[in-house]
């Protein structure tokens, strides 16, 4: 059977119904979205390292002499020790928790191993290398992230009986662009990224870049299509902004707001009396106090007799404003609407909005709805905008008519990317923390000091401290050994906080399970939350002083500094330890150094932008700068600008339109006439 791009999984030999809904779990429909997931390494056996090279991860052809196989801890546990010679080297090869390969090896045998080698005690010594035992005829091998539970070498396998069967001409850049880049044709391209004859960094690159090119292209061509149809509109909407605003204000606040939170309200409040709808982006960094001045907005519609809604990306931020808004909003009408609200409540919300009985709403997607509507609509609030796409920001736009729209970040993002990505909103930024902040303390740490270090974290938490722990992984990557998983440390810690209760957030936990976990961390039933970067945005526990990361030079500076601001809201002392992974990259060296060198966000997002690329893990949870499958905004700036620049000669131009392009089009035209206007 022929297979085509849009071919759905399972036609694919050797991809049976189990597979198949491993892999529609994940993401992958087609046999083109699964080739998209590209190796995330090459194993090049033509060309092994003739000799060891201490801290360098290498491809090593070795000989065993002899190994012997440890159990501890009632068998839990296990360590295999391999004595091997690498060209005239002595070296020792540590696995644990790998008995199983004990089966495999024989002294004399050769093999390779990939890794790094270290010296211990006098000793050549690699931990948990990857090792091949049969390499086969193929000269460069690709390793892929496990789809699940699917693992790298029965990827490769089906992407092997993909290629045979696969015969595409299908093709969606136009050719002038082709041309213009020299981009390969998709099918040749891929078999190139899965199967190169051998491993040439450059050209997997430009191979890469028609891929990265193509996600970018379509997400600014609908970015520029929505926005020459989304445009500020005349005012329709009158606010009445009284004398006693700030008076009545200051009198809720449970604090003074700072010059800068002023400052951003008076610009919004020049919005509200021009003569044009307000577009406007809050930028500021982790608590800067970005809530209250959305507020002020939210407030100042419901006084003038409009209704208002608060947008959040996820859940558990949604009920966390609406929780600080039920304080705030003293006399107004509030709800909440999410995913989790029942049936009947969600007909008793859609109605009283309808009706004008709810001033204003807070909630996550489930607010975009088309079945929503408002009786007026005036302001809107989307926080953490880079978790929304455009289209989101449009769909609640047409709620209302005229609609003011403020938009909240806590990306600093740096200029030049704002103008890429929101040349058309106006900016206002809150640079300066609330007064009584000390700044947060940041430590550096080697994990040979992890016991000692979490030992004396216990006692910390004993005296009455609170801490977020930060893991990389879910579970063990295998070819990322040196990465440390939620799954294999729970033990760890659990054993290590004996008698103090620990709460676990990863991405896979579930909505309901992860709200009751925030809240045990927030309320203080447990004390020590351990997570991987799901905690990174917007969650604000104050009495939360410590934050541990792990593996802290694998994540770039400005997830680092999201992390980071997870502590320091209150007005205790907070503390940041971050701890390297060994063999840590240059790259990684001076991304630990700058974050514990200064806490001012613009900076570190400036220097991010600067240090671009470099072993930062991109796609494990989230890649930090808007959601793209293969590109990523930091690393692939210039394919970001050139396919940016490309975009509106395309929607000029209808001879550079294929056919794939025009549908994409219609689909976007189709979503945006779908909007209900109320
Ligand atoms: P972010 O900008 O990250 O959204 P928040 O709005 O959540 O920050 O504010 C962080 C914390 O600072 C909140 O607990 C908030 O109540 C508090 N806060 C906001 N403004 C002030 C202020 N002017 N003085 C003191 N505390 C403030
Ligand atoms: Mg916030």
């Amino acid at each position: 059977m022929i297979l085509r791009l849009d071919s759905p999984v399972k036609t694919i030999k050797g991809v049976g119904a189990k597979y198949a809904e491993i892999f529609k779990k994940n993401g992958f429909s087609t046999v083109f979205d699964l080739l998209l997931h590209f190796p995330v390494l090459y194993i090049d056996f033509s060309r092994p390292a003739a000799r060891v090279e201490i801290g360098v991860k290498n491809l090593y052809h070795m000989e065993i002499l002899n190994f012997s196989l440890s159990r501890l801890y009632g068998r839990k546990l296990s360590i295999l020790k391999v004595n091997a010679r690498v060209g005239k080297d002595n070296v020792l090869v540590v696995f644990f928790n790998k008995h199983y390969m004990a089966d495999s090896l024989k002294a004399n045998q050769k093999v390779y191993i990939y890794g790094t080698f270290e010296m211990r005690n006098n000793t050549c010594r690699a931990n948990t290398p990857l090792l091949f035992t049969d390499p086969g005829e193929e000269p460069v091998i690709p390793l892929y992230d496990k789809i699940g539970t699917v693992k790298s070498g029965m990827l490769k396998k089906i992407f092997t009986l993909c290629f045979e069967d696969l015969r595409d001409r299908f093709e969606f850049l136009p050719p002038q662009i082709l041309g213009k880049y020299g981009f390969p044709n998709i099918v040749e391209g891929l078999k190139s990224i899965h199967f190169p004859s051998k491993v040439d960094p450059e050209e997997l690159q430009r191979l890469k870049r028609r891929f990265i090119y193509g996600e970018f292209l379509f997400f600014q061509l609908e970015l520029q299509y929505i926005r020459s149809v989304f445009k500020r509109v005349p005012r329709i909407n009158r606010y009445a902004i009284g004398e006693g605003f700030r008076a009545s204000l200051e009198e809720v606040l449970p604090f003074r707001l700072t010059p800068d939170q002023w400052t951003a309200w008076e610009e919004m409040a020049a919005d509200l009396n021009g003569d044009v709808t307000m577009q406007r982006l809050l930028q500021g960094d982790v608590g800067a106090g970005k809530t209250v001045v959305a507020f002020m907005l939210l407030l100042t519609a419901v006084q003038s007799g409009f209704q208002g809604a608060f947008l959040a990306p996820t859940e558990i931020l949604a009920q966390q404003h609406f929780t600080n808004a039920k304080l705030f909003f003293k006399s107004a009408s509030i709800e909440i609407l999410t995913g989790s609200t029942s049936a009947k409540e969600r007909n008793r919300i859609r109605r009283e909005l309808e009706e004008g009985g709810i001033d204003i709403i807070f909630g996550t997607h489930a607010l975009l709805n088309e079945k929503i509507r408002f009786k007026n609509l005036a302001a809107v609030v989307i926080d953490e905008q880079h978790r929304f796409g455009v289209s989101q920001r449009a769909a609640l736009y047409y709620k209302g008519r005229s609609v003011d729209l403020l938009v909240t970040t806590a990306t600093p993002i740096p200029r030049t990317m704002l103008l890429t990505l929101y040349n058309d909103l106006s900016v206002s930024v809150i640079r300066t923390k609330p007064l009584g902040r000390l700044p947060i303390i940041t430590k550096l740490y080697e994990s040979a000091h992890r016991d000692e270090f979490y030992r004396w974290l216990r006692t910390e938490i004993e005296k009455g401290e609170k801490a977020y722990i930060i893991l990389p992984l879910i579970e063990d990557s295998e070819f990322f050994t040196e990465l440390r998983s939620i799954e294999t440390e729970t033990g760890y810690f659990q054993e290590m906080f004996k008698g103090i209760a620990l709460g676990v957030v990863t991405g896979r936990t579930s909505s309901e399970e992860k709200e009751t976990a925030l809240n045990d961390f927030a309320s203080g039933k447990t004390r020590v939350l351990l997570s991987t970067t799901v905690i990174e945005v917007g969650i604000d526990v104050k009495d939360a002083t410590i934050m541990v990361i792990e593996n802290a030079d694998r994540y770039g500076l400005s997830q680092l500094h999201q992390l980071r601001g997870r502590v320091g809201r209150g007005e205790r002392q907070s503390y940041c330890y971050l701890f390297a992974s060994p063999n840590m990259t240059e790259s990684g060296v001076r991304r630990l150094k700058t974050i514990a060198s200064t806490t001012d966000g613009f900076k570190i997002a400036e220097i991010d932008l600067k240090m671009r690329g470099g072993g930062i893990i991109t796609g494990f949870e989230q890649s930090g700068y808007l959601d793209f499958k293969i590109g990523n905004m930091r690393d692939d700036h210039e394919i970001f600008n050139d396919a940016r620049e490309d975009a509106p000669l395309i929607l000029e131009d209808k001879s550079l339109q294929t056919s794939p392009i025009t549908r994409f089009l219609y689909k976007v035209k189709q979503k945006l006439q779908d909007i209900n206007f109320s």
